[in-house]
């Protein structure tokens, strides 16, 4: 029996959290991992650690919200790898002000990373993938689009604008061969919240390897089979206590 080929698979925002949750999980299950990110020692650590267990993984310095470094990062990987099967478009910020105080720099920051660079990467890969009428994409969203939740004004906007661009992309490309995923997390266990939040109700939230299971999970489904959308939450919900 012909061997399987190895997929190519490149996380967005794997130098912490979630992001390096799936980059270890992708890698560990023989794929080839491209862990990006703007933090350049996190990366090396990881790669270095994916690598001693003997799976592969290239660590690539990222900042999504730029263009130019979207634009090299990407044609830095096609170089190397010629093509991409899997990308999960993971990194993100969030912000926690009421929108009374949230300064349209706040605004900014997180609209420009959460929606407009999970855009600027969508695009730079996608034509690589409608050339080989293939590819998987993977958006890791936020259950605060599903939900209203106070403080999050920026960050819901940013996250239901993912929602409904890679809705509309994938009505767009799915008789191409490719295939669009936005999984909706509820809390997980991470540095995207402050301590004070992790402290008080870690034992109520996802861990990171919880969501990368999932959509490992996800990104294994037969050809035949569109999943489209996915909610992952704690058992209790909400954070309460
Ligand atoms: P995290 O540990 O803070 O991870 C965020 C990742 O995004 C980091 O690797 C960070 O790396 C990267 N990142 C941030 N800005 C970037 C930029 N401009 N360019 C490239 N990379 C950037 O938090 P997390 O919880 O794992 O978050 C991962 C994703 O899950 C985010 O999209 C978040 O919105 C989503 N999510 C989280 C939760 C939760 O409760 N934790 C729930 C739902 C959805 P650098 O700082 O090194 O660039």
């Amino acid at each position: 029996m012909p061997e399987e080929r190895q997929r190519v698979v490149w996380v967005t925002g794997a130098s912490s959290g979630i992001g390096r949750a799936m980059a270890e999980l992708f890698a560990s299950r023989k794929d080839k991992v491209l862990a990006s990110a703007r933090t350049e020692t996190a990366l090396q650590e990881l790669q270095r650690t994916i690598r001693s267990g003997g799976n592969s993984c290239d660590a690539v310095v990222c900042d999504i919200s730029s263009e130019a470094s979207v634009q090299s990062a990407v044609q830095r990987i096609l170089t190397s790898h010629e093509y991409i099967d899997v990308l999960i478009n993971n990194a993100g910020v969030s912000s926690f002000e009421d929108f009374d105080h949230t300064t349209v720099e706040e605004f900014d920051r997180v609209i420009h990373t959460n929606l407009r660079g999970t855009f600027l990467v969508t695009k730079a890969v996608l034509p690589s993938m409608v050339r080989r009428q293939r590819g998987l994409i993977l958006n890791i969203i936020s259950y605060t689009t599903k939900e209203v939740y106070e403080r999050s004004s920026a960050y819901a906007a940013s996250k239901a604008g993912v929602e409904a661009m890679m809705d509309v992309l994938r009505a767009e490309v799915r008789r191409k061969g490719i295939n669009i995923v936005n999984v909706y997390p509820g809390a997980v266990a991470t540095g995207i919240w402050p301590e004070t939040v992790r402290q008080k109700y870690s034992d109520q939230m996802l861990r990171p390897e919880d969501v990368a299971k999932m959509v490992y999970d996800i990104s294994n489904q037969p050809g035949s089979v569109m999943v489209e959308e996915c909610i992952i939450r704690p058992c209790g919900g909400d954070l309460s206590r």
